[in-house]
C-alpha cells in the first residue's frame, strides 16, 4: 500500500482518488477549494465521445483582432490577457493544419471511444448508474451556410468511427418540443451522452471516497521536496508538509506552475467557459442540445437546465466577465423560445488547455512517482474515468489498456 497524494480535487483528481484507493493505496487529495469547483462545475455535463477534432481551427490567427474588438464573440480574447497568452496561442494554432488535426483527432479517439464504459463502470462503482444520461445530442443549425461550417469535422468524427445523423430541423423539434420549429438542420451525435449534474457527479464521487476512507486536505500544493528522481513530499500553502510514495499532479489549470516545481516544463493555459443553472426553466428538455453559432449547450439537468460554453483567452487570475455567461442565457431563447431565467446560479470554470488539445496523462521520464492527469481541455468530464483507470494501471504496473505515448508530459521539451 503506497501513500498517494492526488493534487487537486477537480473531476480528474476525485477520479483518480477513487481509483488509486480501490487498489488499496492510503489517498489524500489536497484541494485548496470546494472540491469540485474549479472547471468541473461549470461544464455541460457531457460525455462527448465524437468531441475529438481539436478546437484550433485553419486561419484562427487571422480572427485574433476581431475578437480583441468583440467581447461577445463565441470565441474571445481579452485585450489584457492577449500579450501573456500570445506564446502559448501562436503554439495551439500551428496545430490548425490539417494532417494535425487528423492526427491529434486521431488520438483523441482512441481516449474517447473508452470513455462511455470506463464512466459507466465508476458510476456503477459508487451506486449512482442513473447519473449518465444515455441519449444522443442534438446540433442545430440555422441554415445551409451554418451547417456548413460543421462540416470538415462532421467529416473527420465519422472517418474515426462517430455516428452522426443529420436531420431536419422540424425532426429536431418533434423530438424535442421545447426546441424553436424553425431551424433549418440539425444532426444526432448517436455516441454522446449526459450527466444530470456535473456538480452533484463529483460530490457523488468524493462522498464515496470519504466514505471508504479518503482523506481530503483543505489545503493546496506549494512545492515538492525531491531526492533526485523521486518526490518525497509535498508542501502545503498552509506550512505543513505532506510525506509521499505517489504524487498524481491534477491541478487543472493550474498544473503548469506545479509542473514546473517539478522539473517538468508543460504548455498549458486556462481557457475560460461560463455556465449558469436555471432552476425554474419553464420548459423541459430531454436532450442536451448544441447551437454552435452561438457557442453555447444547454443540458438538462435534475429539474433544471444550464446554458453552458464560449471560448475566453484570458489569464487564470482576470476577474470573470459575467457579461458573457448573460450574453448565452440571452442567446438561448433562440434556441428554446419559452425558457424562463429569473431564477439563474452562474458558474466560472477555466478548462486547462495545451496547445495541441491533447491531455497530459502518465510519468515524465525525469521523475519515477508523479503521475500527470491533466489538460483535458474540453474533455476533462468526459475523460476523467478513463484517466484514472490509465494512472491506476501505471501506478500498479499493469499493462494500460490505451498506448498513452502522445500524452506524455515530456513531449513539451
Ligand atoms: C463551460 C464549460 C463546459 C464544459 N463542458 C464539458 C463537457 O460537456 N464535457 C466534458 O468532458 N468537459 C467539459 N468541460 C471541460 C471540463 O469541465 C474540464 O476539462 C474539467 O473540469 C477539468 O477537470 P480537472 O479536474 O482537470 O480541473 P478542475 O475541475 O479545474 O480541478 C482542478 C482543481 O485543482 C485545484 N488546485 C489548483 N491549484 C492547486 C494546488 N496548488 N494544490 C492543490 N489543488 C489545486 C483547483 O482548486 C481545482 O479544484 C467544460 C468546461 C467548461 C468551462
Amino acid at each position: 500500500m503506497a501513500k498517494v497524494a492526488i493534487v487537486g480535487g477537480g473531476i480528474v483528481g476525485i477520479s483518480c482518488a477513487l481509483a488509486l484507493q480501490a487498489e488499496g493505496h492510503q489517498v489524500t487529495v489536497l484541494e485548496p477549494n470546494t472540491v469540485g469547483e474549479g472547471a468541473s462545475w461549470a461544464s455541460c455535463g457531457c460525455i462527448a465521445v465524437g468531441e475529438v477534432v481539436p478546437l484550433s481551427q485553419p486561419g484562427m490567427m487571422m480572427k485574433v483582432p476581431g475578437w480583441l474588438l468583440d467581447s461577445e464573440a463565441p470565441l474571445s480574447l481579452r485585450p489584457s490577457s492577449a500579450l501573456k497568452l500570445l506564446p502559448w496561442f501562436a503554439r495551439f494554432t500551428a496545430n490548425a493544419r490539417p494532417s494535425k488535426m487528423r492526427a491529434i483527432a486521431a488520438d483523441l479517439a482512441r481516449l474517447t471511444f473508452s470513455a462511455t464504459a470506463d464512466f459507466k463502470a465508476q458510476l456503477g462503482d459508487i451506486g449512482h448508474p442513473e447519473m449518465l444520461v444515455e441519449r444522443p445530442i442534438i446540433k442545430l443549425f440555422d441554415d445551409d451556410t451554418d451547417k456548413a461550417t460543421m462540416g470538415a469535422a462532421f467529416d473527420l468524427a465519422r472517418e474515426l468511427g462517430c455516428t452522426i445523423d443529420e436531420i431536419s430541423g422540424h425532426e429536431a423539434h418533434e423530438l424535442d418540443p421545447a426546441i424553436a420549429p424553425d431551424f433549418k438542420h440539425a444532426a444526432l451525435l448517436r455516441d454522446w451522452s449526459f450527466v444530470t449534474d456535473p456538480k452533484r457527479l463529483v460530490e457523488a464521487l468524493h462522498q464515496t471516497f470519504l466514505t471508504r476512507g479518503g482523506i481530503v486536505k483543505r489545503a493546496g500544493a506549494a512545492g515538492f521536496d525531491r531526492e533526485g528522481r523521486q518526490v518525497r513530499s509535498v508542501k502545503l500553502t498552509d506550512g505543513a508538509e505532506l510525506s509521499v510514495d505517489q504524487v498524481v499532479l491534477a491541478a487543472g489549470a493550474r498544473s503548469k506552475g506545479l509542473a514546473r516545481d517539478l522539473g517538468v516544463p508543460i504548455r498549458l493555459e486556462g481557457v475560460a467557459g461560463y455556465s449558469t443553472a436555471l432552476s425554474d426553466p419553464g420548459v423541459e428538455l430531454k436532450h442536451t442540445i448544441f447551437y454552435p453559432k452561438g457557442g453555447f449547450g444547454v443540458t438538462p439537468y435534475d429539474g433544471a437546465l444550464a446554458v453552458a460554453g464560449t471560448i475566453e483567452f484570458a489569464s487564470l487570475d482576470a476577474e470573470p466577465n459575467w457579461n458573457r455567461a448573460d450574453v448565452l442565457v440571452r442567446r438561448a431563447h433562440r434556441v428554446l423560445p419559452g425558457l424562463k431565467t429569473e431564477a439563474a446560479e452562474r458558474r466560472i470554470g477555466y478548462r486547462p488547455f495545451t496547445p495541441d488539445t491533447r491531455p497530459i496523462i502518465g510519468r515524465s521520464d525525469r521523475l519515477d512517482n508523479v503521475h500527470f492527469a491533466t489538460g483535458h481541455g474540453q474533455l476533462g468530464l468526459t475523460l476523467a474515468a478513463t484517466t484514472a483507470r490509465l494512472v491506476a494501471d501505471d501506478m500498479a504496473g499493469r499493462r494500460r489498456h490505451i498506448d498513452i505515448q502522445a500524452f506524455s508530459p515530456d513531449r513539451f521539451s
